[in-house]
């Protein structure tokens, strides 16, 4: 298994300006410096998501493409991606991948239990529809082994099998670790197949993004990875 990015960069964090981050998107690249980051994507929920959650309408990015006009100023060498983190919608596949119409430079794609609103019983088939139609624009499969009631029906090894075979990989994601939501044997079924991993923190604060991923890291360790 390959770890993608063992380094400094973490390409999975939430902004202030576009979805329920606690941080603008001028502090996390600020901090991100701070934190010896050398390349981080904004990766904020999808419209579906900003949508279902009511999440106040903040930074305006279908229309002026802000993002387009963001340079970073703080010295600090970071380089920024904005990406999306889309929504694996119904079991036949579907996914939101943009925000405000205007889709990012980098796709996590990621069930929230909240948005997915399909048959939870066929939520392997979504995986693999979602990975069979949209494969090409998927950077990185988001938690998949998230704890949920929804995880007994997931065949994690088949999902893994088929991101392996479209050349995606999966993602070890610092937070759910942090909070305890993980269905850690799912999680092991992941890790003993994939391909290649991101670790990725999930910031949706400060805290979050100084520590997150190396709980990922410490994770690895200890189930004999590093
Ligand atoms: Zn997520
Ligand atoms: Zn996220």
């Amino acid at each position: 298994m390959e770890i993608i990015n063992p380094d400094g960069r973490d390409y999975h964090m939430h902004s202030l300006n576009y979805s329920d981050g606690l941080n603008t998107i001028d502090e996390l690249v600020h901090w991100a410096g701070v934190f010896g980051l050398q390349e981080i994507a904004i990766t904020d929920h999808s419209q579906a998501t900003l949508d279902k959650c009511n999440f106040a309408k903040k930074g305006f990015r279908g229309t002026v493409q802000t993002e387009r006009r963001w340079q970073n100023v703080h010295d600090n060498g970071v380089n920024v991606i904005f990406g999306v983190e889309g929504d694996l919608l119904n079991e036949q596949g579907d996914i939101c991948d943009h925000i405000q119409g205007k889709k990012g430079d980098f796709l996590i794609l990621s069930l929230h239990k909240e948005i997915y609103s399909g048959d939870f019983t066929k939520v392997t088939e979504a995986y693999c529809q979602a990975i069979e139609r949209f494969g090409q624009q998927i950077n990185v499969l988001g938690h998949p082994y998230v704890l949920d009631s929804y995880q007994q029906y997931l065949d994690i090894e088949a999902v893994t099998r088929k991101a392996n075979e479209h050349n995606i990989p999966l993602e070890l994601n610092g937070v759910y670790l942090l909070k305890g939501k993980v269905d850690f044997a799912q999680l092991d079924r992941m890790l003993a197949l994939a391909d290649r991993i991101y670790v990725n923190s999930d910031a949706h604060t400060l805290h979050e993004l100084k520590n997150a991923r190396e709980a990922g890291f410490a994770y690895l360790r200890e189930r004999g990875y590093l």
